[in-house]
């Protein structure tokens, strides 16, 4: 294919994207770099951008590491460029998505040079540079009216053996403002070092950002003086930014991030995709912890087929139809409408619903339940049941290894029918991104909403992950007494249970213990 010829993006815009995925946290993507990598086809991607990101990716788009990529630093940036080059030229939308910004010390050009020659249009997607992010983090103001006026944005990579580096010490030194290194810990020395022999006074304040906007993000303060010795002592990892100047010193003032009840924390949450699992993780992301739902069981509906009493144009074989999850309520509709059916099938049949999160959907599909225990579990729901449907049929949708309770105590006054809507299924293996998410730092906390997914999560977790969580170093929350007993059985202690089988209960006792 001529370089003329090559497709567009859904008819309109280049194939490549340059996008910037921010310092970290997930939340700091551009809408527009979220776009396009919602259309993507391939995305060649950076280590350390978060799987939240990825995730945003099409399920089918290939997802390329490329620190994986044949070749290594610094060669990789052809193999990379061709890489684009080939998907581009095979008509494939590409992104390349790239740790921060892409044009700050991220040899943009040299990866975009390639695409130049061959006359693939691209574009590039600015994102929030490690620099911003660690200050806005850090609650360091990069600039302040009254003591700083300017920033600069320096490589600290730069090999220090190299005679004659482009960076020019002596005006470093003299910068009238603030400066900010993007650096390894290794070069901390030669910059604090060479910034004092070019008469940077000792006692300026300075800081290291680590990890910014991760978590756990660490933040030392500290003069250029005795920033190495410091350094040292705190054994800080990469990624990590040297910021240099008197606005370090607000720091105090403007520290919102280490003031969050949850700040620091990295927590766990395990629910299965497209459950109340995303609303879960953000709220605990609001209360300022990294969070990250790695699901640990696969909902997949089962094989098509009808409904056990239900034929079109008639009124259902039940009286009653009873859901004890969301999934279930998902698979159910999904069913429905794929036997040309829809909710007015339903009509005059009475519906049940347990817990807050089954309701809720069952809601969004036009359907009020008759019977709903909001904070109540399976066992609350059959006893009311029991009275209200007794003599009647009763359909229980549910999933292939579900709880029996509900057949079990109606089974004795009601006719029941039982469908299985849906398996679930035992993820066998982590993304590569989940896995690296995990090996980041060791977890305070894991939050297991069944036992189901508790014992998946003992299958899918490594030995050093089990071991933190048997000695209670990973705290488990768990969303019910029922849910509690498994967790016990895998030999984990559990440090709270929800007070009502709810995420919204389950954020709470992580607030009520943490607070002890
Ligand atoms: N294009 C990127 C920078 C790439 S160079 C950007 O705009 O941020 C890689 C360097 O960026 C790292 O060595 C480190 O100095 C810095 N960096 C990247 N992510 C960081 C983070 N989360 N916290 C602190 N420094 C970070």
């Amino acid at each position: 294919m001529s370089p003329v010829d090559t497709p567009l993006t859904d008819g309109f815009g280049p194939l490549v994207a340059l996008v910037g995925a921010g310092p970290g946290d997930p939340g700091l993507i551009t809408r527009r770099g979220a776009a396009l990598l919602a259309r993507a086809e391939v995305v060649l991607y950076d280590r350390l951008v978060s799987p939240e990101i990825l995730e945003l990716a099409p399920a089918a788009a290939r997802m390329v590491c490329v620190d994986q990529l044949p070749g290594c630093h610094p060669d990789r940036i052809g193999t990379i460029s061709q890489a684009m080059v080939e998907a581009a030229e095979a008509g494939k939308r590409v992104v390349r998505l790239k740790g921060g910004d892409p044009i700050l010390f991220g040899r943009c050009l040299e990866e975009v040079e390639p695409l130049v020659e061959r006359g693939i249009p691209y574009l590039i997607v600015p994102g929030v540079t490690a620099a911003l992010g660690a200050a806005a983090y850090a609650g360091i103001p990069v600039t302040d009216r009254r003591l700083s006026s300017a920033v600069a944005l320096v490589t600290g990579h730069e090999n220090p053996a190299k005679t004659g580096g482009s960076l020019d010490w002596e005006a470093l030194a003299r910068f009238p403002g603030t400066l900010v290194f993007y650096m390894g810990i290794a070069r901390l020395e030669n910059l604090a070092n060479r910034l004092m022999a070019h008469g940077k006074a000792p006692d300026t304040p300075a800081s290291i950002v680590a990890q910014a906007t991760m978590s756990p993000q660490r933040v030392l303060v500290a003069t250029l003086g005795d920033l190495v010795a410091r350094a040292r002592e705190a054994d800080l990892k990469a990624p990590a930014v040297c910021m240099v100047g008197p606005v370090v010193a607000c720091r105090p003032v403007m520290n919102w991030f280490d003031r969050q009840p949850f700040s620091g924390k990295r927590i766990l949450a395990c629910r299965p995709r497209d459950t109340e699992g995303g609303q879960l993780v953000t709220w605990l992301r609001d209360l300022g912890a990294s969070a990250h739902n790695i699901p640990t069981l696969e909902i997949v509906p089962t094989e098509a087929g009808g409904i056990p009493g239900l034929v079109d144009g008639s009124r259902p074989g039940w009286d009653w139809l009873v859901f004890s999850s969301q999934p279930g309520v998902q698979a159910f509709f999904n069913r429905l409408g794929a036997l040309g059916l829809d909710a007015r099938s339903l009509a005059g049949v009475r519906v049940a619903a347990v817990g807050e999160h089954t309701g809720a959907a069952l809601q969004r599909h036009g359907i009020r339940p008759d019977c709903w225990n909001p904070g109540g579990n399976a066992e609350s729901l059959a006893a009311e049941l029991k009275g209200r449907a007794a003599g009647q049929t009763v359909l229980l949708v549910r999933a292939d290894r579900g709880r029996d309770v509900l057949a079990k105590t109606l089974g004795p006054v009601c006719a029941v029918r039982e469908w299985v809507a849906y398996r679930q299924e035992d993820r066998k293996k982590l993304h590569p991104a989940e896995a690296d998410w995990l090996a980041q730092a060791p977890l305070d906390a894991v939050v297991l909403t069944s036992g189901n997914i508790a014992r998946a999560l003992a299958r899918l977790l490594g030995e050093d992950q089990l071991e933190a969580i048997r000695s209670g170093k990973t705290q488990v929350f768990s969303l019910s007494p029922v849910t509690s007993a498994v967790v016990r059985e895998l030999g984990w202690p559990v440090a709270g249970e929800a007070a009502e089988p709810s995420m919204r209960a389950l954020v709470q006792v992580m607030l009520d213990v943490w607070k002890r």
